[in-house]
């Protein structure tokens, strides 16, 4: 029999830290919030680039971007009023001519990790495209093989652990996308470590791509899935789930899912890669009370915090996580600590590593609760 303590308890043999007992209305410091070591599955590369990097990648592409810096964040972020996802998604048209060569690159993935590095980030997942980066001459495998060198070289200068996922673009034709399944064959990196499907889901929904799911699942590759993220679509939740994805990026419309359903996810330990900013942006909600998060998280389901797009969004995993506590003052320490514990176990890596991760971030949670 499984031995509960006072202060943890034990669902499928992972140790979650309890709900917090006194439910006492707290709006965390952002000095305690930057303490707190945090893990990320859900950024996406070209969304994410900070500024200096924007312009040294222009340099190196010998691109004169002839702006001032407000010119080129205005061009690469999404404003508050964003009208859909499909308005949001097209900020990242800015950016894409100077992630064309393996350079640039590794240089985007070694800038995001670093970004990453200053939320106190200790496990991150960053999550790219590689059919978009062929204009000059890349392969698939080429493509791939920048990323991973870039987040290769960023665990060497900061403390953290990042690996790569790759994303295949809904609006893409399947015989183009079908192409990346060869990916997983030929980059043969400890780094790339899963797939996702991400782009246009008001216009092409999931199901499209039972087949090439199927053909990158049966290769073992973990599979996570932009499903949910716009009004009406919960249905794609369900077929993600279905064609064998363990997290779901956004999920919003978990929601509008049925008790039946919903238990299903938290059954199956389904983690939701949910990013407060952009989830306002693309319009899946468009006011608080709407805001599934807490109510999920009240539920039992697997949340968890992320930021999409660093610069798309103009955010950092420190900003969302300020966010949540000012929505949700009760929403205290513990919890915070709990939905890492849900990102840890979603994560694509393997189970030593895995309870490395907790057993350290139960300790710091632990120090900064003392
Ligand atoms: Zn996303």
């Amino acid at each position: 029999m499984i031995r509960v303590s006072d202060s943890k308890y034990f669902i499928f043999g992972t140790i979650y830290p309890k709900n917090s007992q006194k439910k006492e209305r707290n709006v965390l410091k952002p000095e305690i919030i930057a303490q707190m070591p945090k893990v990320e599955l859900h950024c996406h590369l070209d969304g994410s680039l900070s500024l200096n990097c924007i312009k040294q990648l222009a340099k190196n592409a010998k691109i004169n971007l002839e702006m001032t810096d407000e010119e080129i964040l205005e061009k690469a972020q999404a404003p508050e009023n964003t009208r859909n996802l499909l308005e949001y998604l097209a900020r990242f048209d800015f950016v894409l001519p100077l992630l064309q060569t393996y350079t640039n690159l590794e240089l985007a993935a070694y800038d995001v990790a670093r970004q990453a590095g200053q939320d106190n980030v200790k496990y991150i997942e960053i999550r790219f495209a590689p059919s978009q980066h062929l204009l000059e001459g890349l392969s698939l495998e080429e493509a791939v093989e920048a990323v991973v060198a870039g987040l290769a070289r960023a665990e060497k200068d900061f403390d953290l652990k990042a690996n790569a996922l790759v994303c295949g673009l809904k609006q893409e034709p399947l015989e183009k996308l079908n192409k990346l399944v060869s990916v997983f064959d030929k980059v043969r990196d400890e780094h790339l470590v899963g797939f996702d499907m991400a782009g246009d889901e008001m216009n092409f929904p999931q199901i499209k791509f039972r087949d090439l799911l199927g053909k990158i699942t049966m290769r073992g590759v973990q599979v996570t899935l932009h499903a949910g993220e716009c009004p009406d679509c919960e249905r794609n939740i369900l077929d993600s789930i279905k064609m064998g994805a363990s997290r779901i990026g956004h999920g919003i419309m978990t929601k509008n899912l049925s008790k039946a359903e919903q238990e299903m996810m938290i059954e199956k330990q389904i983690v939701l890669e949910m990013a407060p900013t952009s989830n306002f942006q693309t319009k899946a909600v468009t006011e608080l009370a709407q805001y599934p998060f807490k109510e999920l998280y009240d539920k039992g389901i697997h949340v968890t915090l992320n930021t999409d797009n660093r610069c798309v969004s103009a955010t950092t995993l420190q900003k969302e996580y300020e966010k949540i506590s000012a929505w949700y003052p009760e929403f205290s320490l513990a919890d915070f600590e709990k939905i890492n514990h849900y990102a840890i176990d979603g994560a694509f890596i393997g189970q030593v590593e895995k309870e490395a991760l907790h057993e350290r971030f139960s300790k710091e949670y632990q120090k900064i609760s003392d």
